[in-house]
């Protein structure tokens, strides 16, 4: 069983209430749905009690205007009303009318008839949703919600009223209608209520009488946001909080749930969902007992209009029980404290009120060390009005170090004097009080500096989504919001585009249908347009990924570079064209402080290029490199046998994804002669492609001719390959590719590798990285593993990008 409750703005107009009556009804379990008054109804009913209070004749309009609104949903919602719900509602309308004309006529308004006049509020909505919603029965709170007084005001009587809902609810089946707020005080039985906002408190309750599995508070807004939204433009939703982290920001003026409203779940661990009726499908918030995300401020509230009241002495020292006299003297009158700050040298106390509290309090304080002040022992307080305090909120402040340094220098340096500050009772909380006038700005400098600049965005514009690209897209995704909750990382996809066609979009354009969606609603696009059109957009920490192996991409990075775009690259055509072009990108990338990176051009997804700069720039200096680059190559000379002939070891490398899209890019060693000259021009040699001899295993024809011809041929080698292959067996010895670079000479070579070499024992596509370095000079530093695969490519190419995000 779940308990939800729905507030005003949900079942303020019959647009919503239908909303409602879909979120319900959608339900398999049984629930219990809690409803306030329509959006703005209690306003009024206090509205018009005060005028009649005043003798103000206005209060019949402000009825009429009730009466009129609730006539109008009920007959937008049915039609004309069954007669049953129309004379029900007609009665409450009356009554309440008939109280307000008491009020009008003596001029007086007695708590009592004030605690009914305001209970018709959340009486008639609940009506209007029992009858909406299908299969619904109305049940009254005015039964089973009880309350005491207590120093004006009315508290629940937790005892009496558990025991009451269990009796009504047991055996509860179905969809049950309850008013929220509305509730009967436990020995006079009179109307009253949970104090405003009290509808939380009402599901609350019951979700805790009766175990429910959880609580739903469905609102106007996606979720507990960072801020209160209404402040912070930039606020955003926080996906989970854990109780005590939400009881501090609910106590420091978050309205999205009543405060009070988190005490009866909390201690049963009934999770608390805040959703947004009029967008259910985002994922809202989470509350419940659980451990921090690690991130020291979840989130900021505040209280405005408030006063600072400062007692103070030449020396208190000596002086005992101040603190429980000013506090017990405080509370005799009724006066909330919310904040103190003693100072330890015990010269003075300083504690936060409401504004419209602050005179009373002073006049308390007074009076409470007449004797004192009379003798000079202590000062008259002082008050200080029109503050409001700020609070820090998260489980994290526990750990972290200098918040409160950095909250101070943050207000410092945007001209924002903090008066009084209090790290918290909880450990949850650190609470700064400033000038009401200064309050929005606080506000906003606090939670800019706490969440957004932590919250880094990185905008990724992808390039090809074939193979490569398409596990890509899936991999980010996949771990997108591990990255948001852990990292404080945020990847934006914001332009897709493959060779004729482009999508972009700043909100994203990774959903489920991309592919689909680039189709139909892509742009069509060239080489030039689309770098326009990456350059365009001109967004702020924008990295260009290119997984194409297209060479008119590739003359694209310097124009990205020269706009601050970082570029990550599985396309080995920049890296191993002319040398001057090469090393024009790394420098213009330099002084741009823009990123060129392409680990994945060598070695898929291993550290190959990383490690040669870590070694480099540690002072080390690479003398060799020897390496088995040609994931496709090593793959066929592995799979070749008795029973698979060479040619046909080439159809299966393409067709696992291994080769080049053209294979024989593999098989004339091009692939591996470019990616030596990567790694060699890494190592700080300078060295192009035609630098590097190679020593092929196909002949030249092969290469010449066109797609169709070269597999008609291909069979033709398969005899010469199995004798060679026989022999090599009886020889115990197989067949590597090995690129090499020493002492200025660059080759790739078919090698033929004894047992007992360390490129002997090599499976399937992997790749082996052999370097010699003047520390790694007896033994070199080997880097072997799956070198060739698009899950693997994808990754190396997606660690790039996470290097980006870590500068
Ligand atoms: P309901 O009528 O559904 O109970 P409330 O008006 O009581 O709704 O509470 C929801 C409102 O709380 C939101 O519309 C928003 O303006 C305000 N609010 C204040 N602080 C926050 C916050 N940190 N997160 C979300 N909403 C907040
Ligand atoms: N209707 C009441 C109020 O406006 C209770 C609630 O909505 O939670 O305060
Ligand atoms: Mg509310």
């Amino acid at each position: 069983m779940k308990v939800l409750k729905f507030g005003g703005t949900s079942v303020g107009t019959a647009e919503a209430l239908q909303q409602v009556k879909r979120i319900v009804e959608g339900r398999s379990e049984s629930v219990i749905v809690v409803v306030s008054a329509l959006g703005g109804v209690t306003d009024r009913l206090l509205d018009a009690a005060g005028m009649a209070e005043k003798g103000d004749g206005a209060y019949v309009s402000a009825f009429e205007a009730i009466a009129a609104r609730h006539r109008t949903v009920l007959g937008e919602l049915f039609g004309s009303a069954p007669a049953s719900l129309t004379q029900t509602l007609e009665g409450q309308l009356e009554r309440l009318r008939t109280c307000l004309d008491g009020v009008f006529t003596l001029k007086v308004l007695p708590e009592k008839t004030r605690g009914e006049i305001v209970s018709y509020g959340e009486r008639m909505s609940a009506q209007i949703a029992a009858a909406l919603i299908d299969g619904a029965t109305l049940y009254d709170a005015l039964d089973f919600i009880r309350t005491f007084p207590q120093q004006g005001r009315h508290l629940l009587d937790s005892r009496a009223t558990e025991k009451l809902v269990r009796e009504r609810f047991a055996g509860l089946r179905g969809i049950a209608v309850v008013p929220g707020f509305i509730a009967r005080d436990t020995k006079s039985l009179d109307i009253t209520n949970l104090g405003r906002g009290g509808s939380d408190y009402t599901a609350s309750i019951l979700a805790a009488a009766l175990d429910a599995e959880a609580l739903e508070i469905w609102t106007d807004v996606d979720g507990f946001m960072t801020a209160d939204p209404r402040i912070i433009k930039t606020s955003y939703v926080i996906d989970t909080l854990s109780f005590a982290e939400a009881m501090e920001l609910c106590n420091f003026g978050a309205k999205v749930v009543y405060a009070p409203a988190l005490y009866p779940v909390y201690p049963k661990d009934i999770p608390v969902h805040i959703k947004n009726t009029f967008n259910p499908d985002a994922q809202g918030t989470t509350i419940r007992n659980q451990a921090g995300d690690g991130r020291p401020v979840t989130g900021i509230a505040s209280i405005g209009d408030i006063a600072l009241v400062t007692l103070s002495a030449p020396s208190m020292v000596g002086l005992i029980g101040i603190d429980s006299r000013l506090f017990g003297a405080l509370s005799r009158q009724e006066i909330s404290v919310f904040l103190v700050s003693q100072s330890s040298s015990e010269t003075g106390i300083t504690f936060g009120v409401a504004n419209a509290d602050a005179e009373a309090a002073r006049r308390t304080v007074d009076e409470e060390f007449a004797p004192e002040i009379s003798h000079g022992a202590m000062r008259p307080a002082t008050v200080e009005k029109d503050l409001a305090a700020v609070a820090v909120v998260g489980e994290g402040l526990k750990y972290a170090k200098g918040i409160a340094g950095k909250l101070f220098t943050i207000l410092g340096r945007n001209g924002i004097g903090v008066l009084a500050c209090a790290q918290g009772s909880s450990d949850y909380n650190i609470s700064l009080v400033v000038e009401q006038k200064y309050l929005r700005k606080s506000l906003n400098v606090i939670h800019d500096s706490f969440f957004l600049s932590e919250y880094q965005e990185l905008n990724l514009f992808i390039c090809g989504i074939g193979t490569v690209g398409g596990k890509l897209i899936e991999q980010i995704r996949g771990q997108r919001e591990r990255l948001m909750r852990e990292r404080n990382l945020k990847l934006n996809i914001v332009g897709i585009a493959r060779s004729t066609k482009a999508l972009f979009s700043r909100d994203g354009v990774d959903s489920d249908d991309f592919r689909q969606r680039l189709e139909t609603e892509g742009m069509p696009i060239t080489p030039e347009r689309l770098r326009d059109e990456v350059i365009g957009m001109n967004i702020f920490n924008s990295v260009f990924v290119d997984c194409t192996a297209s060479p008119q991409i590739a003359a694209l990075y310097k124009d990205f570079f020269a706009h601050s775009i970082s570029v990550v690259t599985a396309n080995k055509i920049a890296a191993s064209s002319d040398y001057a072009n090469y090393k024009d990108l790394k420098e213009t990338a330099l002084k741009r402080g823009v990123k060129f990176l392409f680990e994945t051009n060598v070695g898929a997804g291993l550290p190959v290029i990383n490690t040669i700069n870590a070694l480099k720039n540690s002072g080390d200096r690479i003398e060799k490199i020897e390496a088995v680059l040609s994931g496709t190559l090593n793959f066929i000379f592995n799979t070749i046998s008795a029973d698979i002939p060479f040619s046909q070891t080439v159809k299966m490398a393409q067709e696992q994804g291994f080769s080049e899209p053209d294979p024989r890019i593999d098989l004339s060693g091009k692939d591996v002669i470019r990616k030596l000259v990567i790694l060699s021009r890494e190592a700080g040699y300078r060295v192009e492609q035609s630098d590097v001899e190679a020593h092929l295993f196909v002949p030249d024809d092969f290469f010449d001719c066109s797609m169709e011809e070269f597999w008609a041929k291909l069979p033709s080698l398969d005899a010469q390959f199995e004798k060679e292959r026989q022999r090599l067996e009886a020889e115990h010895k197989r067949w590597r590719f090995v690129a090499k670079m020493e002492n200025g000479q660059y080759s790739v070579s078919l090698r033929e590798i004894p047992e007992g070499h360390s490129f002997y024992v090599l499976d399937g596509s992997n790749n082996i990285i052999l370097l010699t370095t003047e520390r790694y000079h007896l033994h070199p530093m080997l880097i072997q593993g799956y070198g060739a695969g698009a899950d693997v490519t994808a990754a190396g190419v997606f660690a790039d990008i996470m290097s980006i995000a870590n500068i």
